[in-house]
């Protein structure tokens, strides 16, 4: 089915009223039929509703739909990017472990891997995302995740997947690929070799800036690079805090359902059925709106490459950019998404084109139909030293921009008063 077919209609059977809108089931518990029912939910004889911390039908079909357009076999939504990504790694390390990511990260998430998993026991080792033959040497038999995103934020760089998945394969490594910014609608990790891909569903998902989500889909037939992998114990032997469980032993997929059991069960940063709602109505149009935003970053990457003031423009769309090749490669019709960034020549030029800006909002978000404008050296990466700055490809001049769906022309006419200005 096509894409924007399976975003309109996938995961959703009209109930008995006809409902054409997936109907929000705001409940926090479901009744059992009685206690056998009950018993049977418990121990997985028979799936259905519990109670929203573990499972909700608006999020149902939230989760069904976006596996679809992922092209995956499950998925679980939860509360923000932050937990999904928070989510993947605690499922597949625990104390001892090391994980390997890409040090051009989301700011949130390369302090989630340097520090929070740090005071867990989790040690999270970097590589440039433009160099994949770094990684290798960082493996070792504690090595439980490749962590790295498709389209990288706010360095703008495209990773080779194929390159990342083969050296985790070789060794049977599970890779988690953060698809945010790409969105399914142009890069499908997992015919690239990817295991497990997380969404911040704050962004294009809702694409109006609605509410903060995100979602983690597992690949079709994970459970065989799960079973009997000694990485993995966990997913092997039995689970006491769910009764003996095995995880590969249950016929469902058994990353997500790890995720959902232990995880959610236990940390709870599910999302809201209202929230769930909201993403399923962003899904219908986000094949239509990635073309309109690629188109329109795009646009402003043209302008701004030929601008006397700007040292340096990236974005992967255009053919000088050292990632162009990769974006042809990995992105559906070489359409790269809205986010782009560009260099002037010091942190108070950046500061003034900021402040000059009319059409743009100062917003620390992505993927809203209204155009964005930050400073990630101030704002989102403030956290990071100078030197983890540089590392990740944020220096002080960088301005990011996150195109929206309002004109071109006006957008261009915005960004040429500021630089002007
Ligand atoms: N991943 C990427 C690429 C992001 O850009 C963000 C947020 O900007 C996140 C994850 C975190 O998502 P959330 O804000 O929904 O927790």
């Amino acid at each position: 089915m096509d894409l924007q077919t399976t975003a309109l209609h996938a995961g959703y059977e009209k109930d008995t009223q006809g409902t054409m809108a997936v109907p929000i089931y705001m409940s926090t518990a479901y009744e059992f039929r009685d206690v056998e029912h009950a018993a049977n939910l418990f121990s997985l004889k028979e799936l259905g509703n519990i109670y929203t911390r573990l499972n909700n039908p608006t999020t149902d079909v939230f989760e069904k739909r976006f596996t679809e357009l992922e092209g995956g076999e499950a998925a679980i939504a939860t509360s923000s990017g932050m937990s999904a990504i928070f989510f993947a790694i605690a499922n597949a390390a625990e104390a001892g472990d090391n994980i390997v990511c890409a040090k051009q990260l989301y700011g949130g998430s390369l302090t989630q891997t340097a520090h929070t998993f740090k005071r867990f026991g989790i040690e999270s080792r970097y590589f440039d995302v433009q160099n994949p033959s770094e990684i290798e040497a960082l493996i070792d038999e504690k090595t439980k995740v490749i962590f790295f995103e498709s389209l990288t934020n706010p360095s703008i760089d495209v990773a080779d997947i194929e390159a990342i998945t083969a050296i985790a394969n070789k060794h049977g490594i599970l890779t988690v690929v953060d698809n945010t910014v790409a969105t399914p609608v142009l890069c499908r990790p997992f015919e690239h070799g990817a295991d497990v891909t997380v969404h911040s569903a704050s962004k294009y998902t809702t694409g109006q800036g609605l509410a903060i989500g995100g979602i983690l889909v597992e690949r079709k037939g994970l459970i065989e690079k799960l079973r009997a992998n000694p990485r993995y114990a966990h997913f092997n032997e039995p689970d006491a805090s769910y009764h003996g469980l095995v995880y590969v032993d249950v016929g469902l997929p058994p990353f997500t359902l790890r995720t959902r059991l232990s995880l959610l069960r236990d940390i709870g940063a599910v999302s809201s059925p209202f929230n769930s709602w909201l993403f399923i109505q962003g899904l219908e149009h986000l094949s239509l709106r990635m073309k309109e935003h690629s188109k329109n970053a795009l646009a402003l990457a043209e302008f701004l490459e030929a601008h006397p003031k700007v040292k340096k423009v990236n974005y992967p769309g255009l053919k000088s950019n050292s990632n162009y090749k990769n974006a042809q490669k990995y992105f559906q019709d070489g359409l790269c998404s809205g986010l782009l960034s560009f260099e002037v020549d010091s942190l108070e030029s950046a500061t003034k084109i900021v402040n000059a800006t009319e059409l743009y909002s100062l917003v620390v978000n992505i993927g809203d139909s209204k155009s964005i404008i930050t400073h990630p050296a101030s704002t989102t990466h403030q956290q990071l030293t100078p030197d983890e700055l540089d590392a990740c490809g944020v220096p002080a001049g960088l301005v990011r921009i996150s195109a929206g769906l309002e004109s071109s022309s006006d957008l261009i006419a915005d960004i040429k008063q500021a630089l002007e200005a």
